[in-house]
């Protein structure tokens, strides 16, 4: 377990649906009402049609690897002491072009080094599972499909 991580502000009214739903469990993506494109991270404009309308759709948490890295020193020193752990990027089913970061763990709760490196490829199936890291923060990390 990781203390003290720096955690992402959640009360931002463009993404605070994002956050709500990781409360839940569920993974959500906006959808633009005009066109019906879906688009992470979130942000107030459609890139396709430019409409501001939109909802928020849950996807089904699956994915692959799209690619993924093992930072390295110099990093922040709560991140320093776990070092190496992975970071991924995650390409979701519903759409490729929908990318997640995040870290590849055995368990929702478990350590973010813990999986060993040699073992994680690109394309491999991922789903998400939720962290709760307090009251507020549930933060999205993947698990092998
Ligand atoms: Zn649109």
């Amino acid at each position: 377990m990781i203390e003290d991580i720096p955690l992402p502000s959640i009360d931002d009214p463009l993404d605070a649906p994002y956050w709500d739903a990781a409360r839940r469990g569920e993974l959500v993506v906006q959808t633009c009402s005009t066109c019906g494109r879906r688009r992470f991270p979130p942000r107030p404009m459609c890139p396709a049609c430019q409409s501001f309308d939109h909802t928020w759709e849950r996807v089904s948490g699956k994915g692959r690897i799209w690619s993924f890295v093992f930072p390295h020193p110099p990093l922040l020193p709560v991140f320093a002491q776990i070092a190496p752990y992975n970071v991924i990027v995650v390409e979701l089913t519903e759409d490729p072009s929908l990318r997640m970061v995040g870290n590849l763990v055995r368990a929702a709760d478990g350590p973010i080094n813990q999986v060993d490196p040699a073992t994680i490829t690109i394309g491999m199936p991922v789903r998400v599972v939720f962290h709760r890291v307090d009251d507020e923060v549930a933060l999205a990390r993947w698990v092998a499909d």
